[in-house]
């Protein structure tokens, strides 16, 4: 067994190859749900259904979010009658925020209702939130807080931050099975996700750090940042507001009390030196996954070191 820490769509990419090297039977996800939000009263879990649709083959790998080929008629008509729009549901994807929502109110954890998604959808991986208790990441701001999907989609995270912080987390208990994935994996591996609001309400869950700090199977990182700027997205806006250099010693300073291995790019091989000073390995590693050969290769990549 292997257990995955992801968020939304880095992580997509990553697993995307990961599943084509070894069966999604062996394989535990433990999914963001900091930056989950409310849209026309419906739960959605932006993170766990990127995760849940690359798995059931349905993800738009283009846009890293959504259905392929989803339609958008009844965001059109909502858009009528004036409700919110920023946050884009496609109308299948819809489906999925409905069920959940009323298997909620239903008295279902969300442990339980993303377990029922993904049968459904014949997902063989186990997909796990990181709680069933609500973390919310808040993006602070000089104008106020923003939810982490205001900050994101609404804004554009255009807006200045001044720090990231995990409303909830102080009280929030791992979900069921969490803890005792990471125990029991040959290796735990860090996608390559927004350090900051993707792996980092994972780790403000106190037991999940602690139990990663533990950990006697490996734990390997991926970097999202690549020659001193994400990939894509706000990393290394965020990461400069909570203080960390943008560069893949950045990434290598927040993951540094439980991190065995940083699997770096190429482009940073010079970092090496450096980045193994905080005790852990630096593995140097082409990662930019531009398509499926290179998601496979960085797949390989990291299991090698389990
Ligand atoms: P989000 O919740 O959709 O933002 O998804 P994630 O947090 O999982 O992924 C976003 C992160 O993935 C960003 O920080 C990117 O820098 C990183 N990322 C995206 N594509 C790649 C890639 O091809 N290689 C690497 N190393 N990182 C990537």
């Amino acid at each position: 067994m292997i257990t995955v820490l992801a968020g939304g769509s880095g992580a997509a990419k990553f697993i995307r190859g990961l599943v084509e090297i070894m069966p999604q039977e062996e394989l535990t996800i433990i999914g963001n749900t900091g930056d989950d939000v409310t849209v026309w009263g419906l739960h959605v879990s932006p993170d766990l259904d990127t995760v849940m649709y690359l798995l059931a083959g349905l993800l738009d790998e283009d846009r890293g979010w959504g259905i392929t080929g989803d339609t958008f008629t009844c965001l059109r008509s909502m858009e009528r009658y004036g409700e919110m729009t920023w946050f884009q549901l496609g109308d299948r994807d819809l489906a999925t925020h409905i069920v959940r929502t009323r298997s909620l109110q239903q008295g279902l954890t969300l442990t339980e209702v993303t377990e029922k998604l993904c049968r459904a959808l014949g997902v063989r991986a186990r997909l796990l939130p990181m709680s069933d208790d609500r973390v919310e990441t808040r993006i602070h701001t000089p104008q106020g807080t923003l939810s982490f999907q205001e900050f994101f989609v609404r804004e554009r995270w255009a807006s200045p931050v001044t720090g990231v912080s995990y409303e909830g987390s102080d009280r929030a208990r791992p979900a069921p099975g969490v803890i005792e994935a990471i125990q029991s994996s040959a290796g735990i591996i860090i996608a390559p996700s927004n350090p900051i609001t993707s792996i980092g309400p994972i780790l403000a869950i106190a037991d999940i750090r602690q139990a990663l700090n533990r950990s006697v199977a490996p734990v390997i990182a991926i970097t999202p940042i690549v020659g001193g700027r994400a990939v894509s997205g706000p990393a290394g806006k965020l990461m400069r507001a909570c203080g960390y250099e943008v560069s893949a010693r950045g990434v290598a300073e927040v993951y540094s009390d439980f991190v065995d291995v940083l699997i770096i790019d190429e482009q940073d091989a010079a970092l090496a030196e450096e980045i193994e000073r905080l005790d852990m390995r630096a593995v140097v590693a082409p990662t930019l996954m531009s398509d499926l050969t290179t998601k496979i290769d960085l797949a390989k990549r990291v299991l090698q070191h389990l």
